[in-house]
């Protein structure tokens, strides 16, 4: 596809780290979210079905970490020579402290793992837990703190039920960084009322605060969730894939080029994915990113 480049992306960067391909692999350890377990809420945000996570990813909660993994092994074992155990489903680090390192101490034990990516809230990032994934940094691992941010925009992150501010993403991303960990910052591109100059708002502030790595994420209309409601009620239209074509163009030109790019767009399949179409195509998005940053410049290049 050529995404490599024109983007400093997570494979180039594992490449470099291991002399190796890496690939993610996708956990469900059956953790929870406060912003549905009643203790923030329990509709939690707006765009969230909690099942599009596993279905997504193709995980089963029902089988163990070990098992998880080792089925994903076998599926990507053609794409990689080691593996980073990614906790993605729900909170991965709203749990009792010692059940946490239960599950994390599993993942690091299987054969070829070389380290955790673990997503989370912002306002769920206790020291106790940013020590815990310090000290398997110290042990020779690699670890990823992935924070879901989705927007700088106080405004909007009340609007779409997120539970947390700005304010809480400053805290926990300085906390994390000073004890060396590296943060991956998930963003979502066509939340409501977001225009893309909030989307290059949101690069600014989240570039000023410091980030090692990003995901941009287009606004997927799942089932079940919030959304689903207002899309159907023709209250809510998903970006075209020109505009977030645009828009994620002008973010990765306008970030550094030693920030690492876990990700530029994502896909979905139907029947969880209800809007947009073309996020159903597995290449169509990432091409028509690829395409635009050919043509006008790659990560870095709207930086003077
Ligand atoms: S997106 Fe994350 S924080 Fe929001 S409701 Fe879903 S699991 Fe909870």
């Amino acid at each position: 596809m050529g995404l490599d480049k024109f983007v400093y992306t997570f494979g180039r960067y594992c490449q470099q780290q291991f002399g190796q391909r890496v690939q993610k692999l996708t956990l469900d350890a059956k953790f929870t979210c406060p912003n549905r377990d009643g203790t923030l809420g329990v509709g939690g945000c707006t765009f969230c079905n909690v099942a599009s996570f596993s279905y997504a990813a193709n995980t089963d909660a029902s089988l163990t970490i070990a098992e998880q993994l080792h089925g994903g092994k076998q599926r990507l074992r053609e794409k990689a020579e080691k593996f980073l155990a990614y906790f993605q489903a729900y909170t991965s680090t709203y749990e009792e402290y010692s059940l946490l390192k239960r599950r994390y101490d599993e993942a690091l034990k299987s054969a070829d793992l070389v380290g955790l990516c673990v997503g989370t809230r912002p306002d769920c990032v206790p020291d106790s837990v940013l020590q815990l994934l310090a000290q398997y940094q110290q042990q020779g691992f690699e670890v990823w703190l992935e924070l879901g941010l989705q927007s700088a925009h106080d405004q909007t992150l009340r609007r779409i039920n997120r539970g947390h501010d700005f304010a809480a993403y400053q805290d926990a991303v300085t906390r994390a960084r000073n004890l060396g960990l590296k943060v991956c910052t998930h963003l979502i591109l066509g939340l409501p009322s977001e225009t893309a100059l909030a989307h290059q708002q949101t690069l600014e502030r989240v570039l000023d605060v410091g980030v090692d790595g990003l995901k941009l994420h287009p606004l997927h209309i799942v089932e079940g969730s919030v959304m689903a409601k207002a899309w159907r009620a023709g209250r809510l239209q998903p970006l075209t894939i020109e505009e977030y074509a645009a828009t994620a163009t002008n973010l990765i030109r306008r970030t550094p080029t030693s920030v690492v790019y876990h990700r530029v767009t994502a896909y979905a399949k139907p029947p969880i994915l209800l809007a947009p179409q073309w996020c159903c195509g597995r290449w169509t998005g990432l091409t028509a990113v690829v395409d635009n940053l050919a043509r006008l410049g790659g990560q870095g290049s709207l930086i003077r």
